[in-house]
């Protein structure tokens, strides 16, 4: 299957060959044609799998198509869980329809609302919105909801996550009933099954990845490591492995923090993004570590949600999520658009319940680094370990173990 043969027009075409998309990803194939006949489509992708395009294409081409008025009004609103993903898929609506007249806006939290204003008043066909700063905009009065014909939720499950749930229903009251709405999510718990039926009419369900699809290509190992001696053993494998650029996930903003700290101490200059951070702060990281000035990330779950890290080598779970369905959104920010990835995590006594969890969601078991310089203490743990490992639904691999190649020598390190 081609673009052309989804039936995209010229203008969009031309941008995808400058973009040097070859040929269209699953969910794209799979999304496409029924986006383009006006049905509303619950897609359960998550980011990596090229699912902004499969919204961003045809919207844009939808767009080009109908005549347009003599004045710009909003015509698509996409709604966005995190600033960053908003950041982003507004510069996937200016790249595709870099060949079109078309004319985005963003309007997001954390940073002052003048120039967004601004952007409202000049006109524009398409807004990209997180759910609070629209909701504070409408309010105002600033922004008009009242000429949308397509309406996207993306990242449904980390909207409903985030609390944004209430600020959702007030928005969406707001748009016509008649419109198109399309729904995406990285997984499909019965809460956003329910959001579907409330929004979208006769749905047509497409599941262009599975959790496990989505794991498969990427090289997973697990350290079992006590709490105290994870630093070292983080310190040993940044300066031993060849890494272009390493995400590390903590479960708290405090972590985050204490980590850089620990990292800077040692010579491994990094970028921290979390909620407390201002906008500012994190669109400053996140260029420092796209751009490959710092080789580190530091970030909570919530902040990295949905970013789109180009040649993202590897990410490293410092602390395991407490939610498994956390540790897929975690590892799909590497291995994407076809790269092979690597996803390293480090699992305390306290953290072996997690980590059972993530392997029944997975549905295989993640391979065990045994050789490594600071194993876990043996007294009671072999206990935890099993449990870890026991009431596995099919696991594909078995407990596989391999050789640590974080070298035995070991490093001055200032913790
Ligand atoms: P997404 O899942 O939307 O976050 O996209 C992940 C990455 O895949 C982005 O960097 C996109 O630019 C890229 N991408 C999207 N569609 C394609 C495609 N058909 N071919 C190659 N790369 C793509």
């Amino acid at each position: 299957m081609t673009f052309k043969e989804l039936g995209l027009s010229e203008a969009i075409l031309k941008s995808l060959i400058e973009l040097g998309h070859n040929k269209p990803t699953l969910i794209q194939e799979l999304a496409i044609p029924h986006i383009l006949q006006k049905k509303d489509v619950l897609g359960c992708a998550q980011t990596g799998t090229g699912k902004t395009a499969a919204f961003v294409l045809p919207a844009i081409q939808s767009l080009m198509m109908n005549e347009r008025s003599a004045y710009r009004n909003i015509k698509v609103l996409v709604l966005s869980p995190t600033r960053e993903l908003a950041i982003q898929t507004r510069d996937n609506f200016r790249r595709y329809g870099m060949y079109t007249n078309l004319k985005c806006g963003v309007v997001l939290g954390g940073v002052n609302q003048r120039s967004q204003v601004e952007t409202l008043r000049k006109g524009i066909d398409i807004l990209v919105a997180t759910p609070g700063r629209l909701l504070d905009l409408m309010n105002q009065r600033i922004v008009k909801l009242n000429s949308i014909n397509t309406l996207v939720l993306d990242e449904a499950d980390t909207m409903l996550d985030m609390g944004f749930i209430h600020d959702i229903k007030k928005i969406v009251a707001h748009v016509p009933e008649i419109r198109q709405t399309l729904m995406f999510s990285a997984t499909m718990p019965n809460t956003i099954r329910n959001l579907a039926k409330e929004f979208l009419k006769a749905p047509v369900l497409i599941e262009a990845n599975t959790t496990s699809l989505t794991v498969d290509k990427i090289n997973q190992s697990v350290y079992f490591v006590d709490s105290r001696n994870k630093a070292n053993l983080l310190l040993e494998i940044l300066h031993s492995e060849k890494t272009t650029s390493t995400l590390i996930f903590t479960r708290t903003k405090h972590g985050a923090n204490k980590l850089a700290d620990i990292l800077e101490k040692n010579d491994l200059h990094n970028e921290v993004i979390h909620g407390n951070k201002s906008q500012r702060a994190r669109v400053s990281a996140l260029n420092n570590f796209k751009s490959g000035r710092s080789k580190v990330l530091i970030a909570t779950d919530i902040a990295a949600r949905g970013i789109d890290i180009v040649e993202l080598s590897q990410v490293i779970n410092y602390e395991l999520p407490n939610l498994a369905e956390s540790y897929v959104h975690r590892i799909g920010r590497t291995g994407r658009a076809g790269c092979v990835g690597t996803a390293i995590s480090f699992c305390d006594r306290s953290e072996t319940k997690y980590l059972s969890t993530i392997q029944k969601l997975i549905k295989q078991s993640i391979m065990v680094v045994e050789d490594h310089n600071y194993p876990m203490e043996q007294i009671a743990f072999k206990e935890q370990k099993k449990q870890a490992f026991s009431n596995r639904t099919s696991p594909k691999n078995s407990n596989r173990k391999f050789k640590s190649q974080t070298k035995k020598t070991k490093f001055q390190k200032n913790i």
